[in-house]
C-alpha cells in the first residue's frame, strides 16, 4: 500500500457492498482531474459490475502501476461528497483489525469510520451593509419618504448597530421583514447576506478553574516516567493497578496536560455507563472548550460535528467509550484506557474487536507513535499477566487520596441459614445491620448481580424449568403474573400448575431486583427504597436522576444490578449488601471467576466512601471459592496468582488464546452436520499444538429460532490461530461460492469475553 501520490494514475479501491465477493481490491484509473488530488481513505464514485452501477468505494492505495491491461481499467468518476477522507491510519488500522479478527474489509472499515455519513452542516447567517455609510443613509431616508416601513427598520437597524454584521434572525424575528425584502435588498446590491458553519457541541461549559491538586509522590512518578519516557521516542504501555479512588483520573488529566503541551492530541476511553456528568466536569474543567465527548445520547450530527472538530484541530482531547478510538486527530499522542477490565471494550459484532489492543496497535501506526495508558482496580488477567512478563508497565496506586478505610467484610454462608430455618433471602446478619443503619441514618446498597437469571420459575417437585419456547432461556417472573422472555420478548401467563408433573409447587426464584424491593417493604416498611436496573433505567436520564435522587438522601436504599456499583461516590452509604454473590459463577464460561472477582471487588468498594467506616456483606452459597474469599479479602494479587492457574492449566487466555468458531443456523440438522465437517476439516489440517473442542450447543442454545453452537480451538500461538481463521475463511468462501452456506452464518471471536 502505498501514500499520498502525486502522480499515481490508479488507484485501488475497496467496494462498499457489504459482500464476501467484492471484498478484494478492485483497480481504477484517476482521471486527469483527480489527478493529485486523492488520497488513501478517500470515498470515491465509481462505476462497478457489468452494468457500471455507480458504487461508493475507499481508496486503500495508489500506484503507477497497472495490475491489467490499463485499457481495461475504468475511470474513477468522482470524490465523494457524501463521506470524508479516511485517512492513511484508519486504511492500516481496519486492514490490521481485519487481520486479527476476521471480518470483511467493508466492516472493518465501517468500525474504523464512524459518523462517517456527510451531515448537514448548522449555519449562521448574518446581514451586512454593502456601501458607505453616507450613501445608505440616504437610501434609508428615501425609504421613509417612500414608506417603505420594512427596508427603513432593517437600515435603521444596520446604521445604528454598533457590530459590523447583525444576525439574520434578528432581521426576519424581531424587525419583522420578510425574507423577500432582504432578498431584494441584497439583489440591489445593499446587504449582503454572510454564512458562518459552526459545529454542534456537546460539552456543557464548565467554568475552567485551575485548582490543580498537588500530586502525591506516588501519581507523580508515574507522570513522569510517562512522559520522559514519551521525551526520550519510547513509546510503551503502561497499567495502573489502582483501587477506587486512588487518583487515577488525576493522573490521566495531568499526562494529557503535558501532551497538550508538546502539540499532541489524547484520546479517552471510558466505559459508557461510567460516563456520567460527574465525571465528565473534572475533565471539562481542566480542558474548557478543548475538550469534547462522544456517546450513545448524541445524535449522529453531533458525533459527525465532533469527528470534524477534532480533524480541524478544534479539539485536543475526547472521551467516549470504544468507537471515540476512531477520533481522526492528526497527531495522537496518548490513549488512555479507564477501567480496562470492562467487557464492554469488546464489541459484540463483527469484527468482535478488543478496544485495548486495537488502541495498541493504533498507537504505532498514529504519526510519531502514542503512549498507552490503562488503568484498573481490578485489572483484567490480559493486562496483568501482560504486566508480569514486562510487556507493559506496571505502576501501583495503594492509598485513598480522600481519607476512607476499606470496608470491613463479612461472608454469609446461605446453605446455613437455611439450616437455622431463615428463608428470607437476606441473611440474619444483613438484616441486623440494615436496622442498624436505618436507626442512624445511614445508607444502604444491595446489589444483585443479574438481571434475567433470577427471576426465573420453576417446579421444585420434578426441576422443571420454564423456558421461551424460541430462545431455551429461562422466563422471569414479572409483575401482573407474566412471564418474559428478556432476549425476544416472548410473554406468557403464570401457571399454577406444573406442565410436566402437575404438582403444585411452581414458584419463583425470588431475587431479582424487584423481589428484592419487595421483600425490604415487607421487612422495613419504613425504609425509602430506589430501585435501579434495566427496567428503571431505560433512558440515559432516569439512570442520572436515581443517582441523584440517593446521593441527595432522597433514599435510604438503593436496590439494583451491577449498574449501581459505577459512577457515583456516596459518602453516607455506610453497607453495601451482595445477595447472590455465586450467581456469576454460574455463567458457565472460563471468565466466570474473573467477572465475580471483579464484581464482587467493585461493589465492596462502595461502602465507606466517607469518613464513616464501612461494611460490605457477600451472601453465597459457596463461601471456600476463592474469587469470593479473595474479594472479600480485596487481596487482587491472590486471586490472580490462582486465576493464572487455572487458565493455565486449561489451556485459557492469557496463557494461551482462544477462538471461537461461533455458527448459526436455520435448521438444526443442516447446522449440527456444517459444525461437525468444519470440525473435520480443521482436525484434517494437523495444525500443532491445536485443541480443538466441541461443537457443541451455545449456552443460548436458539434465539428467534436460530440454532447457535460453537466450535472452540485453543491455541498458545495468536499467529497459529489467525492462520487457521485464515484457512477456514478460504473455505467458507469456497461453500459460498457452490452454493452450500444457506442457511448458515459463522462468525470467529478471538479470546471472547462473553459467552455464547
Ligand atoms: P480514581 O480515578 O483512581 O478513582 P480520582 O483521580 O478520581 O481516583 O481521585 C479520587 C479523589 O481524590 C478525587 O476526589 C480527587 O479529586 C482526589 N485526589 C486525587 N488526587 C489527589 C491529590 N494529589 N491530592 C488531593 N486529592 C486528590
Ligand atoms: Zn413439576
Ligand atoms: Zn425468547
Amino acid at each position: 500500500m502505498s501514500g499520498t501520490h502525486k502522480e499515481a494514475c490508479y488507484a485501488n479501491i475497496i467496494i462498499d457492498i457489504s459482500h464476501e465477493k467484492v471484498d478484494r481490491p478492485f483497480q481504477y484509473h484517476i482521471p486527469d482531474e483527480l489527478r493529485g488530488k486523492l488520497s488513501v481513505g478517500d470515498c470515491v464514485e465509481i462505476p462497478f459490475g457489468v452494468g457500471n452501477k455507480v458504487r461508493k468505494g475507499f481508496v486503500i492505495g495508489l500506484t503507477d502501476v497497472a495490475e491489467y491491461d490499463p485499457d481495461k481499467i475504468k475511470d474513477i468518476l468522482r470524490i465523494s461528497t457524501e463521506d470524508n477522507s479516511a485517512g492513511e491510519v484508519s486504511i492500516r488500522l481496519a486492514a490490521w483489525i481485519r487481520e486479527h479478527y476476521g471480518s470483511s474489509m467493508i466492516a472493518a472499515l465501517k468500525t474504523v469510520l464512524p459518523a462517517n455519513k456527510k451531515q448537514k452542516t448548522l449555519i449562521h447567517k448574518y446581514i451586512v451593509l454593502r456601501m458607505p455609510l453616507r450613501e445608505a443613509t440616504e437610501y434609508y431616508y428615501e425609504c421613509v419618504r417612500k414608506k417603505n416601513y420594512a427596508r427603513e427598520r432593517l437600515l435603521k437597524e444596520l446604521i445604528e448597530s454598533p457590530e459590523d454584521r447583525i444576525p439574520y434572525e434578528l432581521v426576519t424575528g424581531k424587525l419583522n421583514v420578510s425574507s423577500q425584502t432582504i432578498k431584494a435588498l441584497a439583489d440591489k446590491g445593499i446587504i449582503k447576506i454572510e454564512s458562518e458553519s459552526y459545529y454542534r457541541n456537546p460539552v456543557k461549559l464548565e467554568e475552567q478553574t485551575q485548582d490543580k491538586k498537588i500530586l502525591s509522590v506516588e501519581q507523580q512518578a508515574i507522570v513522569d516516567t510517562v512522559i520522559s519516557d514519551y521525551d526520550e521516542g519510547k513509546r510503551e504501555t503502561y497499567l495502573i493497578h489502582g483501587i477506587t479512588g486512588s487518583g487515577k483520573t488525576e493522573v490521566y488529566i495531568s499526562i494529557i496536560e503535558e501532551i497538550i503541551k508538546r502539540g499532541r492530541q489524547a484520546i479517552v476511553l471510558i466505559p459508557e455507563i461510567a460516563l456520567t456528568y460527574q465525571t465528565l466536569k473534572r475533565f471539562y474543567r481542566h480542558f474548557g472548550q478543548r475538550v469534547s465527548v462522544m456517546n450513545s445520547t448524541l445524535s449522529v450530527s453531533e458525533k459527525y460535528d465532533q469527528m470534524q472538530r477534532a480533524k480541524d484541530g478544534q479539539i485536543d482531547v475526547i472521551i467516549g467509550p470504544r468507537s471515540a478510538l476512531f477520533t481522526p486527530f492528526p497527531k495522537t499522542g496518548v490513549i488512555i484506557i479507564d477501567e480496562e477490565h470492562e467487557p464492554s471494550y469488546k464489541s459484540e459484532s463483527m469484527p468482535k474487536y478488543h478496544a485495548r489492543d486495537v488502541a495498541i496497535a493504533l498507537a504505532k501506526m498514529v504519526p510519531g507513535g502514542a503512549s498507552v495508558v490503562l488503568g484498573s482496580a481490578t485489572p483484567s488477567l490480559e493486562s496483568y499477566y501482560k504486566a508480569q512478563t514486562g510487556e507493559y508497565q506496571l505502576f501501583n496506586l495503594n492509598r485513598r487520596l480522600t481519607g476512607g478505610t476499606l470496608p470491613e467484610v463479612e461472608i454469609a454462608d446461605l446453605r446455613e441459614e437455611l439450616r437455622a430455618g431463615n428463608r428470607s433471602i437476606f441473611s440474619r446478619s444483613l438484616q441486623a445491620m440494615i436496622s442498624d443503619r436505618l436507626e442512624k441514618h445511614e445508607q444502604i446498597m444491595l446489589f444483585i448481580n443479574r438481571r434475567g437469571l433470577a427471576g426465573f420459575v420453576s417446579c421444585r417437585s420434578c426441576g422443571h424449568v420454564f423456558k421461551c419456547p424460541h430462545c431455551d432461556v429461562p422466563l422471569s417472573e414479572h409483575r401482573g403474573g407474566r412471564l418474559v422472555c428478556h432476549y425476544c420478548g416472548y410473554e406468557e401467563k403464570v401457571t399454577k400448575i406444573c406442565p410436566k408433573c402437575s404438582s403444585k409447587y411452581v414458584s419463583a426464584f425470588r431475587a431479582g431486583t424487584e423481589q428484592i424491593e419487595n421483600e425490604v417493604h415487607k421487612l422495613y416498611p419504613d425504609a425509602r427504597v430506589l430501585r435501579m436496573d434495566a427496567d428503571t433505567t431505560k433512558t440515559k436520564q432516569s439512570y442520572e436522576e436515581i443517582l441523584s435522587a440517593f446521593a441527595n438522601m432522597q433514599a435510604d436504599i438503593l436496590v439494583g444490578t451491577q449498574m449501581i456499583v459505577k459512577g457515583h461516590d456516596f459518602p453516607n452509604v455506610t453497607l453495601v449488601g451482595i445477595l447472590a454473590a455465586d450467581m456469576s459463577l454460574y455463567a458457565g464460561d472460563y471468565r466466570a471467576s474473573e467477572r465475580t472477582f471483579q464484581l464482587l471487588t467493585q461493589a465492596a468498594g462502595r461502602a465507606g466512601r466517607g469518613e464513616k467506616r464501612g461494611n460490605v456483606v457477600i451472601q453465597t452459597y459457596q463461601p471456600e471459592h476463592y474469587s469470593i474469599q479473595t474479594a472479600a479479602r480485596q487481596d487482587y494479587l491472590a486471586f490472580y496468582n490462582e486465576e493464572c492457574a487455572y487458565r493455565k492449566l486449561l489451556m485459557y487466555p492469557p496463557v494461551s488464546h482462544m477462538m471461537a468458531i461461533q455458527i448459526w443456523a436455520r435448521n438444526e440438522e443442516n447446522g449440527a452436520a456444517f459444525a461437525n465437517y468444519l470440525k473435520a476439516a480443521i482436525e484434517r489440517s494437523h495444525f500443532d499444538n491445536a485443541v480443538v473442542i466441541g461443537p457443541a450447543a451455545a449456552s443460548i442454545a436458539k434465539i428467534k429460532d436460530e440454532y447457535r453452537m460453537a466450535i472452540y480451538i485453543k491455541m498458545n500461538d495468536l499467529d497459529g490461530l489467525i492462520n487457521i481463521r485464515e484457512r477456514i475463511e478460504a473455505l467458507l468462501e469456497k461453500l459460498t461460492n457452490d452454493g452450500r452456506m444457506t442457511g448458515l452464518v459463522v462468525q470467529f471471536d478471538f479470546d471472547p469475553i462473553n459467552g455464547f
